[in-house]
């Protein structure tokens, strides 16, 4: 990292609302721990801003910045250079200021493989999953795994041409079906990990579920990008039912580590990241 503008670094996370972003507190510890001189703060940025934002970072010279809610699409076009997966994707998450020059990514995906990645028990090539929602973070997290090579990636969604089109649209061809909520039901003991994407479940909606998960295999691996609350209803009955369950935070944190990675070339102590996010939550891991 050049610092040829501030005496320290600056990076930070562009949102709208920030104001509760865990990702000063991950960030500016990471940069601690790797001896680097730099300070992440949030920004709160509005719709109408971002042009004014980006122009702003530029004469600032910020090194570095996270994009969360409402930007990660509305960025795109403001940006000089894009990574092809964020590109495919249509989103990015990431921001590196390269000499003035800003080249977005989306870490949410790898981040997301990276996770789920110490639970494995089989290959992702020989495993069938269910994606539950066809959003930003289900088309991040589809398009990853279609890129990893995963068997089989069927997804289901409240809106079914929604789930239709975002297999449609991903450049990297899977063996993959789009289902109703209903008929993923009726299916569910077809998958080995079923992964939740969409916002049901969360603060303070916190008895909700996409689904039932009677029909589960108890050798299922159930995760939820959810992270508030930690334990959601959804991983409570899929714990009830025996499956291995991962909460969100493990994608967040590993979506923030390659963040930092592409900053600073150097790969944090993503176990250190997931403590913070641990106590700040107050939760206990899944
Ligand atoms: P999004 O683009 O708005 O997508 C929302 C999804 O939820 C859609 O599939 C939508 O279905 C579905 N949905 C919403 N309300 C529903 C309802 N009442 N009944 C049935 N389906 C419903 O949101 P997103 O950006 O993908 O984010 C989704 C969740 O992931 C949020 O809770 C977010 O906090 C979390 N997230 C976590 C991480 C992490 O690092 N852990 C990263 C990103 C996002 P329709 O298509 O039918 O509307």
């Amino acid at each position: 990292m050049t610092n040829s503008r501030t005496l320290t670094n600056v990076f930070g996370v562009i949102g709208c609302p920030v104001g509760h972003s865990m990702s000063p507190a991950i960030q500016n510890q990471a940069f601690r721990s790797e001896h680097i001189d730099a300070s992440y703060h949030a920004f709160h940025v509005e719709k109408k801003d971002l042009q004014n934002a980006v122009t702003g970072i530029k004469a600032l010279g910020v090194k570095g910045f996270n994009v969360t809610i409402p930007h990660k699409e509305a960025l795109i076009p403001l940006l000089d250079e894009i990574e092809s997966t964020a590109k495919a994707i249509g989103a990015v998450n990431t921001v590196v200021n390269e000499g003035g020059k800003l080249i977005g990514y989306n870490t949410d995906g790898k981040g997301f493989i990276s996770s789920l990645r110490p639970y494995l028990s089989a290959s992702l090539h020989d495993s069938r999953i269910l994606i539950i929602g066809a959003g930003g973070a289900a088309r991040a997290i589809y398009f990853s795994l279609a890129a990893y090579g995963a068997g089989e990636i069927d997804l289901c969604n409240r809106t079914v041409l929604k789930a239709e089109k975002l297999i449609e649209e991903c450049p990297v061809k899977a063996k993959s079906r789009a289902l109703s909520l209903q008929n993923a039901e009726k299916e569910l003991n077809n998958y080995d990990i079923i992964v939740q994407t969409t916002s049901i479940g969360m603060h303070p909606h916190v008895e909700a579920k996409p689904l039932s998960l009677e029909n589960i295999k108890s050798s299922a691996i159930v995760t939820d990008i959810i992270y508030n609350p930690i334990k959601t209803a959804f991983l409570k009955e899929a714990e009830e039912k025996g499956c291995k369950i991962l909460d969100g935070t493990g994608m967040f944190v590993h979506q923030a580590a390659l963040a930092f990675e592409h900053w600073t070339g150097l790969f944090p102590d993503v176990k250190e990241m997931h403590d913070i996010v641990m106590k700040k939550l107050g939760g206990t891991l899944c």
